[in-house]
């Protein structure tokens, strides 16, 4: 086994990590952890582990490599910024910092140090994602024009640390990260204003149901909408493009694209719909004969290769697939956005 991983904060996502590093990448072995809590230092020991005395013992270990710091986000830009110090190839979870700045200490050091960082934007491996990026590839809607991508639960309060602006929680931080880094990576166009409506509806601290709009220089606009409170969810995707529009309801990505029979075929404009206060034409459905309804791609993503990209960066200087200035890029829009619900209004900005 080439590489020796470690791997700090070993909560949820820290055992997701040793788990599925473990049983699905084979140039890597997790050797320990080391986590605060004495109840997951002993589950790490169960399972075989080697259970450190502290992240500095942990970081002293030559045996090691490759750092992956699972901690809650308050911890993030301390823990990667020692990790890269003490040698290490640095794997960090998201939201990567609390801000841009704190973000731009870690990548100082990691050009200081010519050690690698990443941040594990796992959700560019999602299908419903995947499956819009080819969408958009292919043409079939035409020139997109507005997405909107949502997910949304109705489990109401953030949970555990995620209630605490001290631990970096909230919404925004937490899914809004994923759901910007998606946007930002299917449209290639600089951001030029963010807008944000942030709502604390069960977490006093923090936001917990937002909503956020971007528009792009080449005209493209986005919505994006994170709920804990919502009994009727929209789809997760909604993409209106010049050509037809495609709705991916789901995680599983259901959905399709509608688009016209034939180009430009809007010869069906006779038809006017009368309802109890007046006529409309613009608004009558179109007949099905002038559509035709075609099946959403359907990627078959692989997650490994996030931990394969790492290890090909390390071994053969491949260049990496989720970059520090990619996140560097979201996070400078997430501040923007909290700035615009502080002043209650969008943002220009050039990102
Ligand atoms: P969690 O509360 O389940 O686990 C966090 C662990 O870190 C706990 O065991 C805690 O004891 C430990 N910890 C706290 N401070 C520490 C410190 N200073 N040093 C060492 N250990 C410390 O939280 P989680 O859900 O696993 O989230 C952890 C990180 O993973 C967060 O940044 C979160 O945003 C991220 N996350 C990412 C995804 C994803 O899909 N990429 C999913 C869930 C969580």
């Amino acid at each position: 086994m080439a590489h020796k991983l470690g791997i700090i904060g070993y909560g949820g996502m820290g055992a997701w990590h040793q788990e599925s590093v473990d049983e699905r990448i084979e140039a890597i072995a997790v050797k320990g952890v080391w986590d605060v809590r004495e109840e997951a230092c002993a589950k790490a020991a169960q399972k075989g582990l080697k259970v450190y005395a502290s992240a500095e013992d942990l970081l002293a270990d030559p045996e090691l490599d490759m750092v992956t710091i699972a901690t809650p986000n308050n911890f993030h830009r301390e823990l990667s910024i020692k990790s890269l110090r003490a040698g290490k190839a640095t794997i960090c979870e998201k939201p990567v910092t609390m801000n841009a700045a704190e973000l731009e200490d870690i990548i100082a050091v990691s050009r200081e140090t010519g050690k690698l960082f990443t941040v594990h934007q796992n959700r560019r491996w999602d299908k419903d994602y995947l499956a819009v990026k080819q969408l958009l590839a292919s043409g079939a809607v035409g020139r997109p024009y507005f997405l909107e991508s949502r997910v949304q639960g109705s489990r109401g309060a953030m949970h555990g640390w995620r209630g605490y602006k001290l631990n970096g929680g909230g919404m925004l931080l937490d899914w809004g990260v994923h759901l910007l880094d998606q946007m930002l990576n299917l449209i290639d166009s600089p951001v030029v204003s963010v807008q944000a409506h942030l709502f604390g509806v069960f977490t006093p601290e923090v936001d917990d149901n937002i909503k956020l709009l971007l528009r792009f220089e080449n005209k493209v606009s986005a919505l994006l909408e994170m709920a804990t409170n919502c009994f009727i969810n929209l789809p997760r995707w909604h993409v209106s493009g010049t050509d037809g529009t495609a709705v991916v309801e789901d995680w599983a990505c259901n959905g399709r694209v509608v688009k016209l029979s034939q180009a430009g075929d809007l010869a069906w404009d006779d038809d006017i719909v009368y309802t109890e206060a007046g006529p409309t034409r613009t608004m009558a459905p179109r007949p099905a004969y002038t559509t035709q309804v075609l099946p959403l791609p359907s990627p078959q993503p692989d997650w490994t290769e996030f931990y394969n990209n790492v290890v090909d960066a390390i071994d053969n200087g491949a260049p990496l697939l989720v970059t520090p200035q990619q996140a560097l890029r979201v996070m400078q829009v997430i501040d923007l956005l909290f700035e615009s619900e502080q002043q209650g209004r969008s943002m220009a900005c050039y990102l």
